[in-house]
């Protein structure tokens, strides 16, 4: 990789507005705790085989992996140190604003969902003192846990944004796309827009037309993936129209795709199609620690691969600004962060 477009890009302030907690735990951090566990007789050697072992997985394998991270991240406390670490860990990759994303989990005996909750706010509010990072909460609905937990994750999440409302922004509906019906869950959705929260919703992870046109009737305020829409990756024109007619704003995560093989490789990603026709998008890593990635990483490959200069990249985390579930002053704030430093960097007088 270019080593002049990388430093731009770890130099550029960015926007993670896809970044799911349990799967953003660098490998440092779960080698810390597997550590800990370990005195305490738990599985350290699966962890540390998981850790070295070869990064790129199937979707199926990968969803897997998030349970073998799930049981190492066992109670509040471990909640807290990871939220802090991967925070830490955006704001050194010159991410400005990040949107973690996270399903409530319960483990018996050590942690309820309401101490979950509040051990990743108790972070993100400690990180404001400690990092230059706005960060805010999405409350992710795992499809696999059925609709009742969906339900009370709402609930959960409504209870947290009273609490909160300056944290607390927005529903994410992820999980396995194999298993679950949408139908099932459009409900809470709806409920969910009712209560005032932006959606966030997976989307056309693997072929699936019919669930993808219901996904686009509920008018989300953002896609997580859209794989599957382009008549070249499965879709219909259709299909393809729709979303394009939409404008409803996609979160594009590269690596994962590519390594995921719901992409074939980074030339074919949808990126091209989108950005080509300037539908709103917004490059994220997902889950950096199981994919090995950063933010900075998914500028340079996108980059290098679609062949975009600096303005280019700049003006993509600028634009991303719009997609986020930010209030106005906070996205002003960010407008003149982008713009100062790209100045900085310039030495132009003034950027409109
Ligand atoms: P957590 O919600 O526990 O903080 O983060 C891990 C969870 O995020 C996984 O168990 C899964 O539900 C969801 N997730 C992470 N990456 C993906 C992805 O690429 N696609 C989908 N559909 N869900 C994901």
């Amino acid at each position: 990789m270019d080593n002049s477009t990388l430093s731009f890009c770890k130099k550029l302030p960015k926007l993670e507005l896809h970044a799911h907690l349990n799967g953003s735990i660098s490998d440092k951090t779960l080698l810390e705790l597997s550590q800990t566990l370990d005195n305490k007789g738990t599985n350290y050697d699966n962890i540390k085989q998981f850790i070295m072992g070869c990064k790129d997985r199937s979707l199926e394998e990968c969803f897997k992996m998030f349970s073998l991270i799930h049981s190492m991240t066992v109670s509040a406390s471990i909640i807290r140190k990871v939220t802090k670490d991967v925070i830490e860990d955006f704001a050194g990759d010159g991410v400005v604003y990040l949107e973690l994303r996270s399903t409530p989990r319960q483990v018996e005996g050590s942690m309820t969902k309401n101490e979950y909750m509040d051990a990743i706010i108790e972070s993100i509010r400690e990180s404001k003192e400690l990092y230059p990072i706005i960060v805010k909460l999405i409350v992710s609905i795992d499809r696999k846990s059925g609709v009742t937990e969906a339900e009370e994750n709402l609930e959960l999440a409504i209870q947290a944004k009273e609490a909160n409302p300056d944290i607390v922004l927005g529903i994410d509906f992820s999980g396995n796309p194999a298993i679950g019906e949408i139908d099932d869950f459009i409900p809470v959705l709806q409920c969910a827009q009712k209560s005032g929260f932006s959606l966030a919703i997976h989307c056309a992870e693997v072929p699936c037309e019919l669930e993808t046109k219901k996904i686009l009737q509920l008018n989300p305020e953002r896609l997580g993936h859209a794989t599957c829409i382009h008549p070249d990756a499965g879709g219909s024109d259709e299909l393809w129209k729709t979303l394009i007619e939409s404008k409803i704003p996609v979160e594009l995560c590269l690596t994962s795709n590519v390594k995921t093989s719901t992409v074939k490789d980074y030339r074919n990603h949808h990126f091209d199609h989108l950005y080509k026709i300037g539908h709103p998008i917004v490059l994220g890593t997902d889950d950096k620690g199981v994919f090995s990635t950063s933010l900075s990483d998914e500028y340079c490959i996108a980059a290098k691969t679609f062949e975009l200069d600096n303005d280019q990249l700049w003006q993509l985390s600028y634009d991303s600004i719009n997609y986020a579930f930010a209030s106005e002053y906070e996205k002003e704030k960010l407008q003149k962060i982008l713009k100062d430093w790209k100045q900085n960097i310039t030495g132009n007088s003034k950027i409109d």
